[in-house]
Parts: structure tokens; sequence; C-alpha cells
């Protein structure tokens, strides 16, 4: 065996291959733990009691520099390893965890130091230090250990990179989208706004010409009532006058429209009997259509205070719908009755085409028509827009219900 003397500091250790002969007679106090530990803090650093490594067992060269330089790259890399977790941290504040990053540096550093005091042992048999920078270790290594158990649920729910890609793209997606509904909605916007303008314009324009042309008719019908010799061309003045009655009440409803988005739909209320007026109302439509056969129930005493000829308008509108989209001969059932808060509800029941239960959301809306049904009739889809409106501006409620299996309710409340 080779002399470790000129390895170690040359002090003259013996060398064994048990190493008691070089330990001293133990200090430990009376014995009793307190005592032992007291004695080994006071001798922390005192390294008397055992000899070198080099010098406890049969140490070859190869051997023990094999130990030492394998003990100092692990306390190299252990030490470095926190350098870079400390760098990590200090630059990416986002993250994950960084507590837990605290930890595993302290335990890490730890785990180095005892490699490096491994190393150091070979020739400063420092025992006590390594045991309490082992214990300091251990105790490190549990709570890191308790702390990574807590945060694994955590970390399982933590999205991976391909997750987050995936949903940062699908966020874009959706912005891209939005964007673009924007610019679709600004485009309608704008497209509305005009289409309210050239209303504006077509119908004051149409009104006055109109005006004029209804008004000579009346005057012809009236010569043609005086005048048997011109009963010829009575049918012609007649159908003519229909024809400008509808045209007056199309431009009528766009002129409304017009006042509506201008907030200038103004009421002029009055106290008035409702089934009067509806019984008016009833008589004056139905001698247009004549198709229907119209019933009219309810109390006869009711009265409401409101604007009758809006009113009247929005009953005509129910009734006219009803006359359009029921089949000839069908009844239409006009219905009054008192609700609560001295309210009354008017509604007007047919049996008719009906409308679809997802389209009846939308049917108050400005221009809105059924689409697979509304070809084959006339309209425009405003007057039950008009009527809504009407209808909000006296703080009423306006709804569609079905009539049964065919049909539809349409009714209000004011
Ligand atoms: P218009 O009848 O001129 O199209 P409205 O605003 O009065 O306009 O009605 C809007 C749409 O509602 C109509 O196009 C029609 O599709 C539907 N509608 C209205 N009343 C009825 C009804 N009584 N029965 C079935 N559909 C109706």
């Amino acid at each position: 065996m080779k002399d470790k003397v000129s390895l170690v500091n040359k002090v003259p250790v013996k060398c064994g291959p048990s190493c008691y002969d070089h330990r001293v007679p133990p200090d430990f106090g009376n014995g009793g733990f307190i005592s032992q530990v007291k004695s080994f803090f006071a001798k922390l650093f005192d390294t008397a009691d055992w000899p070198a490594r080099w010098h406890c067992g049969n140490w070859s060269d190869f051997h023990g520099w094999l130990y030492i330089l394998s003990d100092i790259a692990i306390w190299a890399a252990y030490f470095a390893i926190p350098f870079l977790l400390f760098r990590i941290i200090s630059k990416r504040k986002d993250i994950p965890f960084p507590k837990i990053l605290w930890l595993f540096i302290g335990f890490i550093l730890l785990c180095g130091t005892t490699h490096l005091l491994d190393a150091i042992i070979f020739w400063w048999p420092a025992y006590r230090l390594s045991a309490l920078v082992r214990l300091f270790t251990a105790i490190i290594s549990v709570f890191t250990v308790f702390a990574l158990y807590r945060l694994l649920p955590m970390i399982y729910r933590l999205r991976t990179l391909d997750e987050l890609e995936a949903e940062i793209e699908e966020r874009k997606r959706a912005e891209e989208q939005s964007r673009h509904q924007q610019v679709l909605t600004k485009a309608a916007e704008d497209l509305m706004a005009k289409k309210d303008e050239f209303m504006s314009i077509a119908s004051h324009e149409l009104k006055t010409p109109i005006t004029t042309v209804k008004a000579s008719l009346q005057v012809l019908e009236r010569i043609l009532a005086q005048n048997d010799e011109l009963a010829v061309i009575a049918p012609f003045v007649h159908r003519s006058s229909k024809q400008i009655n509808k045209l007056t009440s199309l431009i009528d409803e766009l002129l409304d429209v017009t006042r509506i988005q201008a907030g200038q739909l103004q009421l002029h209320k009055e106290d008035f009997n409702i089934m009067k007026m509806a019984a008016e109302c009833v008589e004056q439509c139905q001698s247009v259509d004549g198709m229907h056969h119209v019933t009219i129930q309810g109390d006869e005493n009711l009265t409401v205070f409101a604007d009758y000829n809006r009113i009247d308008q929005v009953l005509c509108n129910f009734l006219t719908n009803a006359f359009k989209y029921s089949p000839e001969h069908t009844l239409v059932e006009v219905n009054i009755s008192p609700v609560d808060n001295g309210k009354i509800k008017l509604s007007v029941a047919d049996r008719g085409i009906g409308i679809p239960d997802d389209k009846k959301d939308n049917i108050f809306d400005r221009f809105f028509r059924v689409e697979n049904t509304s070809h084959k009739y006339s309209g425009i889809g405003l007057g039950l827009y008009i009527s809504s409106q009407i209808i909000a501006a006296h703080g009423g409620q306006i709804g569609v219900t079905d009539n049964g299996a065919n049909g539809t309710i349409f009714w209000f409340i004011i």
C-alpha cells in the first residue's frame, strides 16, 4: 500500500484498513442525547476525531481521484444549474410556479455542497459539518417533494405548447372574423342609412303628386256617380282609385318609417271607446277585402287613452295581414279584453298559413318577411315594424302566438 503522507499535508497519520488506529478517545460529555448534540455543535469544525479519508482504508491514487474529481464535477454542475434557474426566473416573469423553482435552487445547491464536502474530506475530515449539510439537504428535499406533490394537479392542468398554439390560432381566427363582421356590419349600416335617406326623399316626393291624383279621382268618382252616360268608364276609375289607395298606404308606411327613424313619431292621445274604434276599422278593412268573415268580441264599454289613428293603424295592419295570409272565407276573430292595471288586450286571430317558430323573434323587424311564403304575397315588411313602434311609443307590448294548429294570433296590450 502506498504511503499517503506524501499526499496529505505531510501530517504523519497512521493509515490502516480500519482507521481505528487513528481514533482518539471519544468525548461526548455524559453520553446522553442532549450532551451528544451539544458536543456535536461545539466541535462542528473539529476534525481531530477522524483521519483524512485518504488515510481511512486503502485508496489507490486512481480510486481516490476518481472519487474526488467526480464529486467536484457533480458539485460544479449542481452549482451551475441554480444559476441558470435563477437567470430564467429573473428574465421570464411569466414562468409558472416560481416558488417551487426557488426550492429547487436551494435543494440543488445543498446537494452540490454535500458532494464538495465529500471531496474535501479526503484532506479535511469535517464529518460533523458534512452531517449538518446533509440534514439541511434532507429537510429541503422533503419540502420540495411536498411542494411538488401539491402542485401536481395544477401542473397537469397546464396547457401544452401545442394546445397554446392552437388556442392562439383560434383567437386570431375569431379576431379576424370579428373584424370582418364589423366591416360587414358597418357596410350594412351605411347601406341602411342610404336606403333610409332614399326612402325619405322618394316618399316625400311621391306624396304630393299622388295626393293630387287621388283628389282628382275622387272628383271623377263623384261626377260618375251623377252621370249615367259615363258608366262605361266607371270601372276604370274605381280600379285606378283602388290602386292609388294602395300606393298611398305604401307611401304612408315609408313616411312613417322615416319619422320613426328620426324619432318624430308623435302621438295625439285621447280617451276613446276601443270597441267602437275596432268595429269601424273592421268595417273599413272588410270593405276592401270582402272575402273573410270577421267577428268582434269583448266588453263594449272599454275605453283607452291612446292615439286613435295610430291604434286604428295597428289594428288595420293586423287585419289586412290576417286577410292576406289566410285562405278566403275563413274566420278572423277580433277579441278585446281588460288586463291588469286598467290596460286592455286586443288580439286578431286568423286561420292562415301561420309563422314558423324560428321566425317569430324577427317578425317585428324592419323589412322582415318570412322568406318561403312572402314571395306569394305583396308587401314590403314594414307594417308590423311600424305597429311595434306605435305600441312601444304607447308603453305597451306587442306579440304573436300560434292559433292552435293553423294560423296566428297577433296581439297588443296598451
Ligand atoms: P308585409 O305583410 O307587408 O310583408 P308586415 O310587416 O305586415 O309586412 O309583415 C311581415 C311579415 O310577417 C310578412 O311578410 C309575413 O311573412 C308575416 N306575417 C304577418 N302577418 C301574418 C299572418 N297573419 N300570418 C302569417 N304570416 C304573417
